[in-house]
């Protein structure tokens, strides 16, 4: 008996019509050796900037519901090409868009979260021999309103399919060969990693490592999906185990710094001359939270004059509206002013190995002094470091921690 696989294909791999007739080959050949596989494709690379570009062009704050509208037509051109694909090559195949399947959201538009999924319609595809190709990224609410996941949230909805047919794997097929140590596009040594745990890649993954989308590592955990990382460029006849997202228990190793992440559009505001006294921090952060506005790292330096400074980050996309907003409640709270700096990045240390050992801070934080980049603010858990630096040092300061903890691939036999 075959497996069941849920196989997820992001959208450079399905950019043109030789990636998708690739995409389909590849997908049949599991077919004919006896594995059902569903599909979960993403739109053509380069499609949703597009649509979400046309948006902002023609208002500078658009309506979510008609944003959602917009982006989630991506996927519903991919899945039909795919699906026409696979029936070029003799597979019997049938697109579904997320409304289709009823991938039930909630109601909140452009970062919606899945509440429930009817897979009925999708299994009796599998028990006839058709190949289901579903449209990730979107969902739909009770009251029938389109909704999408975020951006990168097509992985969302191939971990969320796996969980509800319970497959046998969730294979995320992607434009590298796996979850590496860092972004291989900004660190050329950085080491494939053939496992990591689910802990490690759910901080990679919200720290800003966009390979998987943070709530699939989620519902990894929660549902306890198989999930594997893999690329999409390489010849299916080839090996390609790519990274295999594992259980603590599973781990072979507990690395002191599994990898190292970036985010790169962030903010930071700071309201300066704060009276110091109970209430004020909510009554300033109460407004920010108010309007939707996600605040991350929190810091506040007290002053010798009684007054404090009450700085923290949120998206560079919310960074306008923070700074309006904060204007307001400065002038409620008696502050003195409000700055802010929108060119910073935050950069972050993974790795379950911190829990027992010291010092990995101060190693992280003298490899960024010996490149002279100044640290702007700092926060920490159990299992990872970041940094608040300007936007400037970002690749140097990922490169400098990756060296710092020698996490470059071991050198080649060649
Ligand atoms: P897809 O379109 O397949 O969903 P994404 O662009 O969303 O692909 O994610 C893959 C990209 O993630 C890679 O091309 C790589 O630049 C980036 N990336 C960031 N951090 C990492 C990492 N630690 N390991 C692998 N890729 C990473
Ligand atoms: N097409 C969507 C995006 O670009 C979803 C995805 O690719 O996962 O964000
Ligand atoms: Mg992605």
């Amino acid at each position: 008996m075959g497996r069941l696989l849920v196989q997820k294909f992001g959208g450079t791999s399905v950019g043109s019509v030789e990636r998708i007739n690739a995409v389909a080959s590849r997908v049949a050949r599991f077919v004919e050796r006896g594995d059902r596989v569903v599909v979960v494709v993403s739109a053509m690379s380069g499609e949703t900037n597009r649509l979400e570009g046309l948006g902002f062009d023609i208002a500078k704050r658009p309506s979510p519901r008609e944003m959602d509208m917009l982006l989630s037509s991506g996927e519903q051109a991919s899945i039909a090409l795919v699906a026409m694909a696979l029936m070029e090559q003799g597979c019997p195949a049938r697109s579904w868009l997320g409304s289709q399947i009823r991938i039930e959201t909630d109601t909140n538009h452009t970062k919606a979260r899945i509440e429930n999924i009817d897979v009925a319609g999708v299994q009796a595809d599998l028990d006839s021999g058709t190949t289901p190709v579903i449209a990730g990224f979107q969902g739909v609410t009770a009251a029938g309103e389109v909704t999408t996941f975020g951006r990168g949230g097509s992985d969302t909805t191939a971990v969320a399919v796996a969980a509800a047919l319970e497959a046998d794997e969730c294979q995320i097929y992607t434009d590298v060969d796996g979850v590496y140590s860092a972004d291989p596009r900004i660190v050329d040594n950085a080491r494939l990693l053939a496992t990591v745990t689910f802990e490690e890649m759910l901080e990679l993954a919200s720290l800003g490592s966009k390979v998987l989308h943070s709530r699939s590592v989620e519902l990894t955990g929660k549902y306890g999906v198989p999930l594997r990382v893999l690329s999409s460029l390489t010849d299916p006849a080839e090996e390609n185990p790519g990274t295999l997202i594992t259980t603590e228990e599973q781990a072979m190793e507990q690395p002191l710094v599994a990898g190292v992440a970036y985010a790169r559009d962030e903010a930071k505001v700071t309201v300066l001359g704060v009276p110091d006294v109970p209430g004020v921090a909510s009554k300033i952060l109460g407004p920010v939270g108010a309007a939707g506005i996600e605040v991350d790292m929190i810091v506040q330096n007290a002053g010798a004059d009684g007054s404090a400074d009450l700085t923290f980050t949120v998206r560079r996309a919310d960074y306008e509206r923070a700074l309006e907003i904060l204007r307001e409640a400065s002038g409620t709270v008696g502050a003195r002013s409000v700055a802010g700096d929108d060119r910073i990045a935050k950069v972050s240390a993974v790795g379950m190995g911190m829990r027992s050992h010291a010092g990995v801070a101060t190693r992280m934080f003298d490899a960024l002094a010996a490149e002279n980049i100044n640290i702007e603010m700092i926060s920490t858990s159990e299992i990872k470091i970041s940094v608040v630096v300007a936007e400037r040092y970002l690749e140097l300061a990922v490169r400098a921690i990756h060296d710092a903890f020698e996490l470059e691939s071991p050198p080649s036999a060649d």
